[in-house]
């Protein structure tokens, strides 16, 4: 069916009294009838055949649920919840490397990530080299034989950079088929892309963004193979990371995905218009949506996306100073990290989430002073946009 039917319907359990949603069940355990039973159950876990419960750790049914739903929607073969994207990624770190290994990952990427894979994998022994996956010889020549994990975003955060996904993913099997594609799909959502069909072999998102869509939940996720997933659940999550989603927490997500397509319309209809405007405002210098042909990702996007998202990011015709009076003079659009929820948000990098780069790594991650990253929120366009005017006025006019 399509993902608009899909995001509501898919994996339903349809439980004996008929009702619409999913039940949580906030069971830490689910008791055997006997020692056989325990058998069973730990033998459909264990071999990756699922639906059966012994311990949440290990699965929850309402878990199960998301995890059926959101695997229709990637077109993946199974998919495991977590209790962030964090959780999800260090998960499939946990999961997939061992001392000797070498991941390659891009050097546009969500800052935690680059946390994870520079202060916390290389303390066991993996080695881990940041190139810019716009060069794509770059990229094959950082290949090495311990290659294990090939990691990156599109659109990436917070310079809507747009990497070639079939592109890369072709390049990396060409050379090592074993080595394992990792694709942080939160910006684009299932909605947008879908990595698994370009080539990829493991995608995760932070399900706190879009996917929850109310900015009300932490959760994440990461999809692929039957046999990756099993490992993910029987290892990392089970062994390694315990980072588990609450039923409670999977339930908001399964409510956020059925109006995950009609948000996304809304936001990626938004964005456009307003990156229309800053594109033709002159206190803007340079706008960045994967949506605007001037952006140098335009073309893959067109090939790879289905629409533009949600998320933009711009320079001002502004000192670092003017670009804080800016930001500090917005009323509707609210001043927070996080992203992809139905209001509104800004954020400023090199003040924010980005304050303890030195100029230096600010300029290798191509992020300016006067850059701001805008969510674009559901809210009716003409109110953003007046904001962002007023705002603009006060501060450059
Ligand atoms: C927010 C985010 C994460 C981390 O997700 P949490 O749910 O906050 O742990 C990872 N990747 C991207 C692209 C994100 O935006």
């Amino acid at each position: 069916m399509n993902i608009d039917t899909e995001a509501i319907h898919a994996g339903a359990s349809h439980d004996q009294y008929g009702s619409v949603t999913e039940p949580v069940y906030r069971a830490s355990t689910f008791a055997f009838r006997n020692i056989a039973e325990s058998d069973e159950r730990g033998r459909k876990i264990f071999s990756g055949e699922g639906g059966a419960y012994i311990y949440t750790r290990l699965g929850n049914p309402t878990n199960a649920a998301l995890e059926r739903r959101i695997a229709a929607l990637e077109q993946a073969e199974d998919c495991v919840v977590t209790a962030s994207g964090i959780g999800a990624v260090s998960t499939v770190m946990w999961t997939f490397l061992k001392a000797g290994d070498h991941v390659l990952a891009d050097t546009a990427l969500y800052g935690d990530t680059h946390g994870l894979m520079e202060h916390v994998l290389t303390k066991f022994g993996v080695e881990v080299t940041f190139v810019d996956f716009g060069n794509h010889g770059l990229v094959r020549n950082s290949l090495r034989p311990a290659t294990a994990i090939v990691y990156f975003e599109s659109p990436c955060n917070p310079t809507l950079k747009v990497n070639d996904i079939a592109d890369i993913a072709r390049l990396v099997h060409d050379i090592n088929r074993d080595i394992r594609i990792v694709i942080d799909n939160t910006f684009a959502t299932p909605y947008l892309q879908n990595p698994l069909t370009l080539g990829a072999d493991i995608v995760v998102h932070s399900m706190t963004k879009y996917m929850g869509g109310h900015s009300d939940v932490l959760g994440g996720c990461i999809l692929g193979s039957r046999a990756d997933m099993t490992q993910v659940r029987t290892t990392g999550i089970e062994m390694a990371t315990g980072a588990v989603a609450a039923p409670d927490n999977a339930f908001l997500v399964l409510r956020g995905l059925a109006t995950l397509p009609v948000r996304m319309a809304r936001h990626c209809e938004n964005a456009a218009k307003i990156a229309d405007y800053l594109a033709a405002s002159p206190f803007v210098a340079k706008v960045h949506y994967p949506g605007l042909a001037s952006l140098s990702g335009h073309e893959v996007a067109r090939k790879q996306m289905r629409l533009f998202g949600g998320m933009i990011s711009f320079e001002l015709n502004a000192t670092f100073a003017q670009t804080k009076e800016f930001v500090d003079r917005l009323n509707l659009v609210r001043l927070a990290v996080s992203l992809g929820g139905v209001e509104s948000l800004l954020e400023h990098p090199a003040s924010m989430t980005h304050a303890h780069f030195t100029p230096e790594e600010l300029a290798a991650a191509d992020i300016t002073p006067s850059q701001v990253r805008l969510s674009v929120g559901i809210e009716n366009v003409e109110d953003i946009i007046a904001d962002l005017e007023q705002a603009l006025q006060a501060a450059l006019g």
